[in-house]
């Protein structure tokens, strides 16, 4: 017998090794390691066969060993329609986790079993609570693909109900996976459900993880111990033999796509394994995406809601237009938010102070009346390039920008550029200068010491104002705060992409949501440049009015989740022949296109980064199998340029 071969490192061609007559059995998949020239490496088998491959003029080595591997029949049929969906080799799946495989030696205490000397705490949960887990408990148990979405208001105790159904799976003998869409979230339900799940084995498995934790867990694994793995993106390609529940938080974020290509999703990916599985698989946000909402009316997914806060009342809120011309000591803090920290500062409650910027801020806005260009086509905001022209990051449409605002007429007054956190920081501690300010971007993330030094501070009252971005706006629970400032809420509006309103939206709610956690009183203030309709929604409880308003224009405009969206970006130095390839690559998915919609070559916002040009050509059509085998038709060796397809494109 004999398999062929590719190494998970270092050359990419297909290898033919002999099975020796006294192996265990091999299967498609199966991790082998071998010789190549005076090394052994590790390789996954593509394929068996019975007899020798002919015209082969060289002798072929034997395997040495054969990995032990958890084992699941749907696993290989998993990655097989993974890699089709992502248009990439399914070599990349298993690349991902080879560094816990093929250790020499495992930790020593690599089978510690966790301590059975305390029991986990019960609490009782509210009704709401407990009919969610009454429906999901049978669904464990019957193993069958249930997708069921959880709309629970901020701070209405989802975690609670995650740990029931965790229990209830560990109970039966059932793997866990927990998902979150960022690494230091995933930390804090690691370090929490430590501390209350005490008698399961719970593993991160993200990058924060070591790689001794990461090979005790693989170890578990293979021993097929039920156990609860938690993580952003990894856990999802793990071969788990006893895999019975997935579990996505904050399921709206598109944090689960990753921002490297090939930028897969991984709430789609856990989709796509509970159903080959065949499991029940459960999607918690306090802002449901659109997506899974509309998924509930049309693939009919179970929906339940938690309604009332666990303790605390939801906080009064108040829009404030920023483009008044009432006299305030700075042009971002208004009177009334002015006025509510000074009060705030008097009672020794704290302020989180929300800056709404992803990067940079890409659209041009008349200072005067607000007016900001838009395209006509793709109804996004057009985006400022170099020698004045504004594109559309869609379509490609190319204008100058004028000097006077097409709206009021005013000359020369417009907005490019916004304002930073450590400039919001600068503002506040020149109008109070006794107030405690903490700072929170992600800059400051990046230094995870400082970051959780923070968290600290604002826990133990040390700090009276933060001052954030998105970071600030999940999962923390900080009981003294009363006030959140959004300083200018419709900036990420105008964020040229399709679902920017919906994200602005969620952002809001979960940054307001951090207000009054644990009081009767609480205020948001919202600051903005031009009104919207979506302000309306920010209180919570009218989150579902949103979604049915706002169903209506993707339907109408076309866009996902009505329509499938394909984004194909090309990379290339070369900025001229980029725009060659990008000008054929476009007109071959035009002429092989059935009915579906191609878009561009367009010049994407960030089009230049490390001497590296970018354009994009976005497919539409209603269902995602011909804009697969569209683009799988098309032949890539006729491009010098890099081809990345993603499904589904959430970021720029
Ligand atoms: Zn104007
Ligand atoms: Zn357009």
């Amino acid at each position: 017998m004999y398999i062929n071969v590719r190494l998970l490192k270092g050359f990419s061609g297909i290898l033919t090794y002999k099975i020796p007559a006294d192996a265990p059995p091999i299967a498609i998949g199966s991790i082998v390691t071998v010789p190549i020239r005076t090394q052994i490496k590790p390789a996954v088998v593509l394929a068996i066969h019975h007899s020798a491959p002919e015209n082969q003029s060289f002798v072929i080595k034997e395997l040495l060993t054969l990995e032990t591997i958890p084992y699941a029949d749907y696993y290989q049929p998993f990655l097989t329609k993974l890699s089709s969906y992502y248009q990439i080799d399914s070599v990349h799946f298993t690349k991902r986790i080879t560094q816990f495989i093929s250790q020499k030696e495992l930790p020593s205490d690599a089978t510690a079993e966790p301590s059975a000397s305390c029991t986990t705490e019960i609490i009782t949960l509210t009704d709401e609570q407990q009919c969610v887990v009454t429906f999901m408990n049978p669904q464990i148990e019957k193993q069958q693909y249930t997708p069921v979405l959880l709309h629970g208001v901020t701070g209405s105790g989802k975690t609670e109900v995650y740990k029931k159904l965790i229990l209830q799976a560990h109970q039966q003998g059932k793997t866990t996976i927990l998902l979150l869409p960022e690494v230091t979230l995933a930390v804090n339900f690691e370090l929490l459900l430590k501390s209350q799940l005490i008698n399961i084995s719970i593993f991160g498995f993200h990058s924060a993880t070591s790689v001794k934790d990461k090979k005790k867990l693989w170890v578990s694994l293979c021993a097929g111990t039920p156990v609860l793995i938690i993580g952003v993106h990894l856990p999802i390609f793990l071969p788990i033999s006893n895999l019975g529940l997935i579990i996505i938080d904050e399921e709206h974020e598109i944090g689960f796509q990753e921002k490297k290509h090939p930028k897969i999703n991984s709430k789609e990916a856990a989709l796509i394994r509970a159903q080959l599985a065949n499991i029940p698989i459960i999607l918690g946000s306090a802002t449901p995406s659109i997506s899974s909402l509309y998924n509930v009316k049309m693939k009919g997914w179970h929906f339940f809601q938690l309604k009332k806060r666990f303790s605390g009342s939801f906080p009064t809120i108040i829009t404030v237009p920023l483009n008044d011309k009432k006299k305030r000591k700075n042009f971002w803090i208004s009177k009334k938010l002015e006025l509510a920290i000074i009060d705030r500062l008097s009672k020794s409650e704290q302020t989180i102070i929300f800056l709404n910027r992803r990067g940079y801020s890409f659209f041009v806005q008349c200072k005067q009346c607000s007016f900001i260009f838009e395209c006509t086509h793709c109804s996004v905001s057009l985006t400022l390039h170099e020698h004045n022209m504004l594109h559309c990051h869609y379509c490609g449409q190319t204008t100058t920008q004028p000097t006077t605002c097409p709206s009021c007429k005013t000359d020369q007054s417009f907005l490019k550029k916004g304002i930073g956190t450590q400039q919001v920081v600068e503002i506040l501690q020149k109008l109070f200068p006794t107030a405690r300010i903490g700072r929170a971007d992600m800059d400051s993330t990046v230094n995870k010491k400082q970051w959780q030094e923070t968290i600290r501070s604002m826990h133990d009252g040390s700090l009276d104002i933060l001052v954030g971005t998105q970071t600030i706006t999940k999962g923390y629970h900080f009981p003294k705060v009363t006030l959140v400032g959004i300083l200018w809420a419709d900036l990420n509006l105008h964020f040229p992409i399709f679902n920017a309103a919906e994200t602005t939206l969620q952002q809001l709610i979960q940054v307001a949501g951090r207000a009054g956690r644990n009081s009767a009183e609480s205020l948001v203030v919202i600051q903005t440049m031009l009104d919207h309709p979506i302000f309306a929604y920010v209180d919570e409880i009218n989150y579902l009015a949103f979604y049915h308003s706002h169903i209506e224009q993707r339907i109408t405009i076309g866009y996902p989740p009505y329509n499938r969206l394909v984004e194909i970006e090309l990379k290339h130095n070369d900025e001229q022949l980029l725009d060659k390839e990008a000008d054929l690559l476009a007109s071959l998915l035009n002429d092989q296109s059935k009915n579906s919609l191609v878009l561009g070559p367009a010049k994407p916002p960030i089009h230049k980064i490390k001497n590296s040009y970018s354009r994009k050509i976005y497919l539409k059509d209603s269902e995602m199998t011909p804009l697969i085998t569209l683009f799988s038709a098309i032949d890539k060796k006729k491009f010098k340029s890099s081809l990345f397809f993603t499904p589904n494109p959430l970021n720029l």
